[in-house]
Formats: structure tokens, C-alpha cells, sequence
């Protein structure tokens, strides 16, 4: 069976082996992060809705699992923002009903202002939230969120969520030196985490060239400032994977599949989806590795961000 809405399961930094989830097309989301590895958002939408369909995923699950493979995590993470597919809670239904295995949802927090939603995730094991500024006007500049985003809700859904249940939450935040780590948006996002109680803090940084070209990673050293600035017990620095060896599901077909493609051209991340059929997700473990390896560059041209071998 070829699968449309399941990925990998593929190496993530945070979650060991995880089979994605994809729950929306590519790329339908609530955001549009200046720093988002998945491309530019063509859809930035706010309404939630069955974008796919969740009888597929769920026949597609029941396939995978009748393998008998068990990864560490399956994940609702992909091509946007997860959570803006309406019947999510079915999916965790199922799975926490079926199968003996950790769930875990990366989102970018915007719905779960809505309390019917936080009731249908909470059998997950794990959420990944982000929460990169807490000022409108920095949330704008970083996160350049649909219109009617709120990020008073967004932070009080949050701080709901950790008292209504025993969800496991790592909240993210993305640092871009010069955007959103000024001291007063620090202090802003402190008494916000603060306040979410979140079990832990991971900061996080660019990889390499967002959509927008004049950004810059934060370094390891302004990370380390941060983390003593804010002088709370439970922040981390996320780190990358080092080699394909720590990567059990690692395809040398698809790293060489990947890896042709763009000797013959430079291609953007839709470029790649387009040739080779892969999820963004899966992409983007494939390009970390070949591009920590020296193999591949990436710079932003006119289109967004190349890859391409050197
Ligand atoms: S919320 Fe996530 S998927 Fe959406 S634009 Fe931001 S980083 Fe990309």
C-alpha cells in the first residue's frame, strides 16, 4: 500500500523514531514562520475543517502496524499545522484505543484556545508546542500568523492544557538573533512560560536559510546567554542528529534519489516533493544529513531556498 497521509517513520531530533501523520495538504497552516524548513504557506488558514480525509489515515495505520513494526512515536506533524484538520480527535481516538503506542502532536498552538480540542488530545503522550514571541507586532515579524490569531489566547489554551491534563508538553521556541531575542521580548516570554508551565523548554534555531533571506541562526553561545537570562531550571538546547548510523530507518535509496536529483539541478523543498513523491518531513531529515556531511549546500534564490551539491 502506498501511503498518502503516513511518512517514514523517520528520525526526528526530539522523538527518536517517529512515523508521521500528515493531516493536511501541503502546505495548509495557520502561520507562515519566516524560518519554516516546509516552504513558504500557500493556504494560511484559520478555519478547521476534514482537510483529510481521517478514514484514509486510519485504513493507512491499520496497514502499518499490521507489520508489527512499532516505532517510538507516531507523530501528526507534516506539511502545516496539524491540528487545523477538524477531526484530529478521531486519530488520537484511535490510536490510543488500538495501539500500544506514544502519540505525539507538533503544533504551532494556534487553536488550542478551543476546549473541545484540548479534550480530544488528551490521550496523547507528548505535545510540541511552539511559542517564538509574545508581543503581536514580534509574533507578526517571526511567526507572520493568519489574522485572526491571538496570542493572549494561544498562551492561556496553553497554560489550560497543562492544568486539564497529564500530557507531556516540551514547548519550543525559536530563536532568530536580532528578531525575537531582545530583552524585553525575553522577559515577555519568560513570564509566558512561566505562567504555560510547560514540563520543559526547547530552544531551537535555523538550520540553514528561512523563506526570508536576511535572517541569521542564533549561535550555540547566544543560546547559552538566553537559557541563563532566563534562569529557569528546565531549558534545553535541541540538538541535531550527528550521522546516518544513529538513524535506524536511514534509506541509502532515498539519500541517493535525493541526492541525483539535485546534482542535476538546484531545487527548492516543493521542487523535491514534486520529483520524488516523499513527504516535506521525510525531505528535510534526508537534507539535514547530506548538508551536514558538506555533500549539499542551500541559499536562498529568488524562489525560496535551493539545495544543491556544491
Ligand atoms: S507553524 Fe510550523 S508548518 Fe506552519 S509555517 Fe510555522 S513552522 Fe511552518
Amino acid at each position: 500500500m502506498i501511503y498518502k497521509t503516513l511518512f517514514g517513520p523517520v528520525p526526528s531530533r526530539r522523538l527518536g523514531v517517529s512515523l508521521g501523520i500528515d493531516l493536511v495538504p501541503y502546505k495548509f497552516c495557520s502561520m507562515d514562520c519566516v524560518y519554516c524548513e516546509c516552504g513558504p504557506t500557500t493556504d494560511l488558514l484559520f478555519e478547521r475543517s476534514e482537510y483529510v480525509k481521517v478514514d484514509i489515515v486510519k485504513r493507512e495505520l491499520e496497514d502499518f502496524f499490521k507489520k508489527g513494526k512499532y516505532p517510538d512515536y507516531c507523530t501528526f506533524s507534516g506539511s502545516g499545522e496539524p491540528t487545523l484538520n477538524s477531526k484530529i480527535g478521531d486519530v488520537v481516538k484511535f490510536l490510543s484505543e488500538n495501539y500500544d503506542v506514544n502519540i505525539a502532536l507538533l503544533t504551532n498552538s494556534t487553536f488550542m484556545y478551543d476546549e473541545r480540542l484540548r479534550e480530544e488530545l488528551k490521550d496523547l503522550d507528548l505535545i510540541l508546542p511552539s511559542l517564538d514571541a509574545v508581543s503581536p507586532e514580534v509574533l507578526k515579524r517571526v511567526n507572520r500568523p493568519h489574522p485572526l490569531v491571538n496570542i493572549d489566547k494561544i498562551i492561556e489554551g496553553l497554560k489550560n492544557f497543562r492544568e486539564e491534563t497529564d500530557v507531556k508538553m516540551h514547548l519550543e521556541v525559536f530563536i532568530l538573533e536580532g528578531v525575537n531575542d531582545f530583552e524585553d521580548e525575553l522577559k515577555k516570554l519568560k513570564n509566558a512560560i512561566i505562567y504555560i508551565n510547560p514540563h520543559k523548554v526547547q530552544l531551537n534555531t535555523l538550520d540553514r536559510p528561512g523563506s526570508v533571506s536576511d535572517l541569521k541562526p542564533a549561535t550555540k553561545k547566544r543560546l547559552f546567554e538566553i537559557i541563563n537570562f532566563w534562569n529557569l531550571k528546565n531549558v534545553e538546547i535541541i540538538s541535531r542528529f550527528k550521522s546516518r548510523r544513529e538513524i535506524p530507518s536511514y534509506s541509502e535509496d532515498v539519500e541517493d534519489l535525493i541526492f541525483n536529483t539535485l546534482k542535476r539541478r538546484p531545487s527548492t523543498i516543493e521542487d523535491l516533493i514534486s520529483i520524488t513523491g516523499l513527504n516535506v518531513s521525510e525531505i528535510n531529515k534526508y537534507l539535514d544529513i547530506l548538508e551536514e556531511e558538506g555533500k549539499i549546500k542551500s541559499e536562498t534564490g529568488e524562489r525560496g531556498v535551493f539545495f544543491k551539491v556544491p
